[in-house]
């Protein structure tokens, strides 16, 4: 624990592609942006093996490489970072304050915030342990890698029949289990899965275990309204039940929609003037690394713009300002 007192003109939370790519921009902008990386630092791409669909890297990538030459590419034009997690904000006075859980406070005159989603799992110690091993939470990413195989798909919604049609291109067949027998999806996503000849449906069903030693060899199901248990053969799981923001410190503090991604306006700005978003923290449409890095680019032109609006030369002219709160919605996850 410290009470050292850090100031920067940016100050990016979260070291994911978003993170990263803001670094990267706004050190080149000459920003010197403070990185509170989070702990683990990295994001989802520490989760990921292979990264085949990030473009440049012909042969593929493994995730947490590709984030290493992210982070070192940003620390060579002079972005520095604080491997720590935000534990609270104060987004109601200027310099912004943000205190990390024992490295101390960082007082910034502007904010991106790029701390990512993380997918919802099942919680069941089988699925925990065969995670990178037949269980993945990301057919765009992993789909490929299950050439030939039989699959199966957890969940009701529009990303589970999104994840199982685009499986359908690999596998040789695609089982959708889903806890009740109806569905947040859309009607045309389901039907486009009911009427695809790879796709079927086991309904009212949850999966209890994951099976396999070392690598996925089944699920064992069991029927929720008859408890019947029963066994499917598949080469891997997908579980496709939603995706939490990490948004928990911003509660009260930015506005949030109902399910607490960070709403924005006007492409990247948040409901405090000065604070920005970037990344699977308020996008919930594409959740790609590459979509993530091309909205940490975003944010970071967007704050530097703003810094040079704002900042008056030579002073810090912010400092003892109050920062203008502009309509995005509710601040709540209500809204
Ligand atoms: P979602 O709509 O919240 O659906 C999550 C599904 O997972 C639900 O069917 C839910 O079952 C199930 N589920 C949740 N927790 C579970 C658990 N512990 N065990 C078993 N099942 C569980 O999430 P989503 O499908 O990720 O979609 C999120 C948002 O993105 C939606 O607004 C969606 O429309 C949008 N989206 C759009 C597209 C598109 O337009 N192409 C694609 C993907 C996502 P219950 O229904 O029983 O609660």
């Amino acid at each position: 624990m410290t009470d050292e007192q850090r100031t920067a003109r940016l100050a990016i939370l979260g070291s994911g592609p978003a993170g990263l790519t803001a670094a990267l921009y706004a050190a080149r902008a000459e920003l010197k942006p403070v990185v509170i990386s989070g702990v683990p630092a990295g994001g989802q791409l520490l989760i990921t093996t292979d990264v085949e669909n990030y473009p440049g890297f012909p042969e593929g990538i493994q995730g947490p490489e590709l984030i290493d030459r992210m982070r070192r590419q940003a620390a060579r034009f002079g972005a520095e970072f604080v491997d720590d997690n935000i534990v609270r904000v104060d987004f109601s006075r200027r310099p912004f304050l943000l205190a990390t859980g024992t490295s101390g406070t960082v007082l910034a005159e502007t904010v991106i915030v790029a701390t990512g989603a993380n997918a919802r799992w099942l919680d069941l110690p089988s699925e925990a342990r065969l995670k990178g091993h037949g269980v993945s939470a990301c057919a765009t990413c992993d789909g490929f890698f299950f050439k030939g195989k039989e699959l199966a798909v957890v969940g009701g919604g529009d990303t589970a029949m999104e994840e199982a049609l685009f499986l359908t291109n690999f596998a040789t067949h695609v089982t959708i289990v889903h806890r009740r027998d109806a569905f947040r999806a859309s009607p045309i996503m389901l039907e486009r899965a009911r009427s695809h000849p790879k796709v079927s449906f086991v309904l009212d069903t949850v999966v209890e275990e994951v099976l396999g030693k070392e690598n996925v060899n089944g699920l064992r199901l069991r029927n929720v309204t008859t408890n019947a248990r029963t066994e499917l053969t598949v080469g891997g799981l997908f579980v496709a039940i939603g995706h939490v923001p990490a948004t928990e410190v911003f509660q009260n503090v930015l506005a949030l929609d109902a399910e607490g991604y960070i709403r924005v306006h006007e492409e990247t700005r948040t409901s405090v003037d000065g604070v920005f978003a970037a990344g699977d923290v308020h996008d919930r449409r594409y959740r790609q690394a590459v979509t993530a890095a091309g909205a940490g680019c975003r944010a970071a032109i967007d704050a530097e713009r703003w810094l040079a609006e704002h900042e008056r030369p030579g002073s810090s002219a912010l400092a003892t300002s109050a920062p203008r709160v502009v309509s995005a919605g509710p601040h709540s996850r209500s809204g």
